[in-house]
Protein backbone atom coordinates (compact mmCIF):
# COMPACT_ATOMS: atom_id res chain seq x y z
CA UNK A 1 0.00 0.00 0.00
CA UNK A 2 1.14 3.31 -1.00
CA UNK A 3 1.82 5.55 2.23
CA UNK A 4 -0.85 8.08 2.55
CA UNK A 5 0.31 11.46 2.92
CA UNK A 6 -1.49 13.56 6.03
CA UNK A 7 -2.03 16.89 4.79
CA UNK A 8 -2.65 18.57 8.57
CA UNK A 9 -0.94 17.09 11.79
CA UNK A 10 0.21 18.57 14.96
CA UNK A 11 2.41 15.53 15.85
CA UNK A 12 6.44 16.51 15.33
CA UNK A 13 7.18 13.12 14.68
CA UNK A 14 5.05 12.84 11.39
CA UNK A 15 6.53 11.78 8.72
CA UNK A 16 4.75 12.07 5.15
CA UNK A 17 3.05 14.55 6.51
CA UNK A 18 2.63 18.50 6.96
CA UNK A 19 3.30 19.00 10.78
CA UNK A 20 1.99 22.80 12.20
CA UNK A 21 3.28 24.12 14.14
CA UNK A 22 3.15 27.89 15.56
CA UNK A 23 6.73 30.24 14.89
CA UNK A 24 8.04 29.81 18.64
CA UNK A 25 7.75 26.04 18.12
CA UNK A 26 9.02 25.85 14.43
CA UNK A 27 12.60 24.13 15.09
CA UNK A 28 12.51 21.91 11.54
CA UNK A 29 13.85 18.37 11.16
CA UNK A 30 15.46 17.49 8.21
CA UNK A 31 12.96 15.51 5.62
CA UNK A 32 10.08 16.66 7.36
CA UNK A 33 7.93 19.50 6.23
CA UNK A 34 5.74 22.43 7.69
CA UNK A 35 2.68 24.74 8.08
CA UNK A 36 3.63 27.57 10.46
CA UNK A 37 1.01 30.05 11.85
CA UNK A 38 -1.04 31.36 15.13
CA UNK A 39 -4.02 28.85 15.90
CA UNK A 40 -7.45 30.49 16.26
CA UNK A 41 -7.27 29.15 19.64
CA UNK A 42 -3.49 30.84 20.14
CA UNK A 43 -5.00 34.44 19.73
CA UNK A 44 -6.20 34.72 23.37
CA UNK A 45 -2.53 35.28 24.46
CA UNK A 46 -0.90 38.38 23.62
CA UNK A 47 -3.34 39.87 21.97
CA UNK A 48 -3.00 37.05 19.44
CA UNK A 49 -0.37 39.53 17.83
CA UNK A 50 2.31 37.53 15.93
CA UNK A 51 5.80 38.14 16.05
CA UNK A 52 5.91 39.49 12.58
CA UNK A 53 9.79 39.07 11.88
CA UNK A 54 9.45 35.30 13.48
CA UNK A 55 6.46 34.66 11.15
CA UNK A 56 7.96 36.03 7.75
CA UNK A 57 11.33 34.26 9.04
CA UNK A 58 9.11 30.88 9.42
CA UNK A 59 6.85 31.26 6.08
CA UNK A 60 10.16 31.42 4.02
CA UNK A 61 11.84 28.47 4.86
CA UNK A 62 11.99 25.95 2.20
CA UNK A 63 10.53 23.15 4.49
CA UNK A 64 7.56 25.36 4.76
CA UNK A 65 5.12 24.24 2.34
CA UNK A 66 1.94 26.51 3.60
CA UNK A 67 0.81 29.37 6.27
CA UNK A 68 -1.47 28.39 9.52
CA UNK A 69 -3.11 26.94 10.53
CA UNK A 70 -4.73 29.96 10.90
CA UNK A 71 -8.44 31.13 10.41
CA UNK A 72 -11.52 31.78 12.37
CA UNK A 73 -13.35 30.11 15.26
CA UNK A 74 -16.75 31.70 16.33
CA UNK A 75 -17.00 29.46 19.61
CA UNK A 76 -13.12 29.63 20.75
CA UNK A 77 -10.00 31.57 21.13
CA UNK A 78 -9.74 35.83 21.21
CA UNK A 79 -12.88 37.81 19.64
CA UNK A 80 -13.84 37.35 15.96
CA UNK A 81 -12.36 41.22 15.45
CA UNK A 82 -8.74 39.72 16.85
CA UNK A 83 -8.84 36.68 15.13
CA UNK A 84 -9.30 38.81 11.80
CA UNK A 85 -6.82 40.72 12.19
CA UNK A 86 -4.68 38.20 12.93
CA UNK A 87 -6.15 35.60 10.13
CA UNK A 88 -4.97 38.87 7.39
CA UNK A 89 -1.89 38.89 8.07
CA UNK A 90 -1.40 35.39 7.53
CA UNK A 91 -3.08 35.90 4.18
CA UNK A 92 -0.99 38.61 3.32
CA UNK A 93 1.96 36.74 4.42
CA UNK A 94 0.98 33.70 2.11
CA UNK A 95 0.38 36.45 -1.10
CA UNK A 96 3.98 37.28 -0.63
CA UNK A 97 5.75 34.22 -0.16
CA UNK A 98 3.23 32.77 -2.98
CA UNK A 99 2.40 29.56 -0.45
CA UNK A 100 -0.95 27.99 0.52
CA UNK A 101 -3.03 28.03 3.88
CA UNK A 102 -3.96 25.55 5.80
CA UNK A 103 -7.77 26.99 7.20
CA UNK A 104 -9.36 26.72 10.50
CA UNK A 105 -12.95 27.57 10.47
CA UNK A 106 -15.60 26.85 13.11
CA UNK A 107 -18.57 28.12 11.72
CA UNK A 108 -16.77 30.90 9.48
CA UNK A 109 -17.01 29.57 6.31
CA UNK A 110 -18.54 32.68 4.97
CA UNK A 111 -16.35 35.57 6.79
CA UNK A 112 -13.23 33.57 5.42
CA UNK A 113 -13.85 33.96 1.89
CA UNK A 114 -15.32 37.30 2.59
CA UNK A 115 -12.39 38.78 4.43
CA UNK A 116 -10.19 37.03 1.06
CA UNK A 117 -12.42 38.70 -1.14
CA UNK A 118 -12.22 42.22 0.78
CA UNK A 119 -8.27 41.74 0.68
CA UNK A 120 -8.50 40.84 -3.05
CA UNK A 121 -6.59 38.03 -2.42
CA UNK A 122 -8.60 35.04 -4.26
CA UNK A 123 -5.31 33.91 -5.78
CA UNK A 124 -4.51 32.89 -2.51
CA UNK A 125 -4.87 28.75 -2.04
CA UNK A 126 -7.06 27.99 0.78
CA UNK A 127 -7.66 24.20 2.33
CA UNK A 128 -10.47 24.36 4.99
CA UNK A 129 -8.69 21.90 7.58
CA UNK A 130 -10.51 19.38 9.75
CA UNK A 131 -14.04 19.87 7.56
CA UNK A 132 -16.80 18.71 9.69
CA UNK A 133 -19.49 21.50 8.08
CA UNK A 134 -22.61 19.90 5.86
CA UNK A 135 -22.96 20.07 2.19
CA UNK A 136 -24.26 23.42 2.01
CA UNK A 137 -21.32 24.86 3.38
CA UNK A 138 -19.00 22.20 1.19
CA UNK A 139 -20.31 23.92 -1.72
CA UNK A 140 -19.82 27.19 -0.86
CA UNK A 141 -16.10 26.44 0.49
CA UNK A 142 -16.05 24.42 -3.23
CA UNK A 143 -17.51 27.05 -5.54
CA UNK A 144 -14.82 29.71 -3.95
CA UNK A 145 -11.71 26.77 -5.44
CA UNK A 146 -11.04 25.87 -1.86
CA UNK A 147 -9.74 22.21 -0.79
CA UNK A 148 -11.14 20.11 1.53
CA UNK A 149 -9.25 18.26 4.27
CA UNK A 150 -11.07 15.42 6.04
CA UNK A 151 -10.04 13.70 9.27
CA UNK A 152 -11.47 10.64 11.46
CA UNK A 153 -15.09 12.94 11.90
CA UNK A 154 -17.10 14.45 9.14
CA UNK A 155 -19.99 14.92 7.42
CA UNK A 156 -20.37 11.67 4.84
CA UNK A 157 -22.92 14.23 2.42
CA UNK A 158 -20.29 16.70 2.17
CA UNK A 159 -17.44 14.15 1.58
CA UNK A 160 -19.74 13.00 -0.58
CA UNK A 161 -19.97 16.44 -3.12
CA UNK A 162 -16.76 16.70 -2.63
CA UNK A 163 -14.52 16.49 -6.25
CA UNK A 164 -11.53 14.17 -5.72
CA UNK A 165 -9.06 16.17 -7.11
CA UNK A 166 -10.24 19.00 -4.00
CA UNK A 167 -10.20 15.97 -1.45
CA UNK A 168 -7.19 15.58 1.18
CA UNK A 169 -6.93 12.95 4.57
CA UNK A 170 -5.30 14.43 7.61
CA UNK A 171 -5.24 13.50 11.46
CA UNK A 172 -5.10 16.89 13.38
CA UNK A 173 -4.76 15.83 17.02
CA UNK A 174 -7.01 12.85 16.54
CA UNK A 175 -5.12 9.62 18.05
CA UNK A 176 -6.60 7.64 14.53
CA UNK A 177 -4.02 7.06 12.19
CA UNK A 178 -4.01 8.55 8.37
CA UNK A 179 -4.83 4.50 7.62
CA UNK A 180 -7.55 4.68 9.48
CA UNK A 181 -8.85 7.85 7.89
CA UNK A 182 -7.93 7.18 4.64
CA UNK A 183 -10.65 3.58 4.65
CA UNK A 184 -12.90 5.75 6.20
CA UNK A 185 -12.55 8.04 3.89
CA UNK A 186 -12.41 5.34 0.85
CA UNK A 187 -14.92 3.14 2.27
CA UNK A 188 -17.38 6.73 2.38
CA UNK A 189 -16.97 7.33 -1.15
CA UNK A 190 -16.87 3.86 -2.37
CA UNK A 191 -13.15 3.39 -3.40
CA UNK A 192 -10.52 1.52 -3.16
CA UNK A 193 -8.37 2.57 -0.83
CA UNK A 194 -5.39 2.68 -2.42
CA UNK A 195 -7.22 4.86 -5.05
CA UNK A 196 -8.13 7.24 -2.02
CA UNK A 197 -4.41 7.55 -1.16
CA UNK A 198 -3.13 8.15 -4.54
CA UNK A 199 -5.56 10.74 -5.10
CA UNK A 200 -5.27 12.63 -1.75
CA UNK A 201 -1.23 12.45 -1.87
CA UNK A 202 -1.39 14.13 -5.61
CA UNK A 203 -4.05 16.51 -4.30
CA UNK A 204 -1.64 17.26 -1.76
CA UNK A 205 1.56 18.04 -3.66
CA UNK A 206 -0.48 20.30 -5.92
CA UNK A 207 -1.77 22.43 -3.40
CA UNK A 208 1.05 22.69 -1.68
CA UNK A 209 2.88 22.89 -4.58
CA UNK A 210 5.37 20.62 -3.28
CA UNK A 211 8.95 20.17 -4.89
ZN1 LIG B 1 -5.07 21.41 13.76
Amino acid sequence: MTTPFDFHTHRLDAEDAVISVSPDRFSPESGKWYSVGIHPWDTAQAMGVPDEELLRRCAAHPQVLAIGETGLDSLRGAELSVQREVFARHLSLAASVGKSVVVHSVRTAQEILAQRRGMRLTAVPLAIHGMRANERVARLLLDAGCYLSYGIRFNPAALLATPLDRLLIETDDAPSTIYEVAHLVAGTLSLDVDELIGLTNLNARRFLQMP
